[in-house]
């Protein structure tokens, strides 16, 4: 397993941790959150799904260890720029300072312009199917779980 890059990583949920559109965990993932988890790199999920939901969803995974916080979306909160600011304040990263050392990684344009945006590495998934020319903004592209 390669070393985590970054002090924090921010993960997008549906499409990059999960099957798009679904519960199954993307294939690696486990493996990949366990071993940096256990590297002691900061993580929380950033996901546009409620966070009630999201909440559930990553307790009844059993991933609840992993991550010092999840953050989705309610009230006060919408769109994943507020929800990523959410998450890094979960974690007790608190911006500008708090983007040093972090990634979000994502699927989705806005999962990219939301790292951009306040300066986190932004790395851009490709295996849920995403062309990697619609990330075109990210950092860095990964084509499958670093293993
Ligand atoms: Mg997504």
């Amino acid at each position: 397993m390669v070393g985590c890059p970054f002090s924090c990583v921010v993960w997008d949920l549906d499409g990059t941790l999960l099957e798009r559109g679904g519960l199954t965990p993307v294939d690696g993932v486990e493996t990949l959150l366990a071993a940096w988890s256990a590297d002691g790199v900061e993580m929380a999920v950033a996901t546009s799904a409620p966070t009630g939901l999201a909440r559930r969803v990553v307790d009844e995974l059993g991933w609840s260890s992993w991550f010092g916080h999840v953050a989705g979306t309610g009230p006060g909160v919408v769109g994943k720029d507020e929800v990523l600011v959410e998450a890094l304040l979960g974690l007790g990263r608190v911006l500008p300072d708090g983007a040093v050392g972090a990634a979000m990684v994502g699927d989705a344009p806005t999962d990219v312009a939301a790292a951009r945006r306040h300066g986190l590495t932004a790395v851009g998934v490709t295996w849920s199917g995403t062309p990697a020319d619609v990330l075109g903004g990210a950092d860095l592209i990964w084509s499958h779980p670093p293993s």
